[in-house]
């Protein structure tokens, strides 16, 4: 099929800062040669739009993601001390991408885990991480107390359980996990439980589900991963399950996430701009690829998500390409070769 006969979906790319023009190229090369519908959209943002334009975010990088609703992101490095609010949570906010999706497969043999291929789907605006904080004074000690509360809405509770079963469905997953403390965060917790009962008794025959308490997954999750499939939780057990997750399987450089809302989605690695490789040529790529690889899969080309699976798959495995983070000596520009062979 030649590129006219595609439907082109117009797609914000945003290279980044440190490592992310570097892999943000390899990426968009791979996505170029295996007939990915997206035309890019090259946009700043981070700390060299900082420099340049005064702003981490500028107004026409916001204008094209609103406009195009589909984004692919490099790292961004947060300017310290400059009185910056980190561009990921702006951006959350600002586009409601309310589910943050990180799913962590066995790619490298020989690890800990092998058949781990599981996906962390987390409620991402509200929860404990609302920060509604505050100090209680007692005695002569104004900051005696910490007192801090969260809150979780029936909808919210709603809408990301469903986002969990929709995407179980999508992508031939057959379980969903709904994961709370519910039996002792009765309200907070059992709100949602309480949803996501509802919600999965839509899905009976279609989807099975289960329910598990956070601490209790915690351990299974070190002890047998391979039993989890999709889970979703709230914004803080999903933060910290999704890590625990991402250091199964390699770490940093094989963890990719999606921030999903109603029109949105925005796809990254989970790493940061690495500062201590920048400009080396040696950062590995196969977390933003990963990404690119889910970004093909929400717009439905599950066809090509797949092939582009099996091709990271097949370098690690069979020809034996590893960047440093992973043990071996390749290049980002040997990863990137290596796969347009691959594909
Ligand atoms: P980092 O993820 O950039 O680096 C941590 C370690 O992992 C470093 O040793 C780095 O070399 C290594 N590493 C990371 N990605 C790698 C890759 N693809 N290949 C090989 N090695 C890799 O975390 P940090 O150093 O704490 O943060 C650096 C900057 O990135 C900060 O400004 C931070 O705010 C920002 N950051 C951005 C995002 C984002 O945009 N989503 C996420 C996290 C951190």
């Amino acid at each position: 099929m030649t590129s006219s006969h595609v439907e082109r979906i117009p797609a914000t790319l945003i290279a980044g800062d440190g490592i992310g023009p570097d892999i943000t190229a390899s990426v968009t090369t791979v996505l170029d040669a295996l007939g990915a519908p997206f035309e890019w959209d090259k946009q700043e943002a981070g700390l060299g739009a900082f420099e340049k334009e005064g702003t981490a975010l500028p107004e026409k990088t916001l204008e094209s993601i609103q406009r195009t609703g589909l984004v692919l992101k490099g790292p961004l490095t947060t300017p310290v001390g400059k009185g910056f609010r980190s561009i990921n949570v702006t951006l959350r906010q600002k586009f409601d991408l309310y589910a943050n999706v990180r799913p962590t497969q066995t790619l490298v043999p020989g690890g800990r885990y092998e058949n781990v291929d599981l996906v962390v789907i987390r409620e991402n605006v509200e929860g404990l991480y609302a920060a509604m904080e505050h100090y209680l004074p007692s005695g002569n000690d104004p900051q005696a107390v910490a007192y801090g509360a969260g809150y979780n809405t029936r909808t919210e509770c709603n809408r990301i359980v469903r986002f969990a079963f929709e995407y179980a469905l999508k992508n031939g997953r057959k379980k969903v996990t709904l994961v709370h403390k519910a039996n002792i965060l009765k309200i907070l917790s059992g709100l949602f439980l309480e949803e996501g009962r509802r919600v999965a008794a839509e899905y009976e025959g279609r989807v099975a589900v289960e329910e598990k308490i956070v601490d209790a997954c915690a351990m299974e999750l070190v002890v047998k991963p391979e039993q989890y499939d999709v889970m979703v939780t709230t914004n803080l057990f999903g933060d910290i399950l999704s890590d625990l997750t991402a250091g199964l399987v390699g770490g940093l450089g094989m963890a990719p996430g999606a921030n999903i809302g109603e029109t949105m989605g925005l796809f990254e690695a989970v790493h940061g701009s690495a500062p201590d490789i920048a400009g080396k040529g040696i950062a590995n790529p196969l977390a933003l690829m990963m990404a690119g690889s889910m970004m093909l899969a929400h717009v439905g080309r599950l066809d090509l998500s797949q092939r582009l699976d099996n091709a990271m798959k097949h370098i690690i495995e069979v020809d034996g390409i590893r960047t440093r983070d992973l043990g071996g000596s390749a290049t980002t520009e040997d990863v990137t070769q290596a796969l347009l062979r691959a594909i």
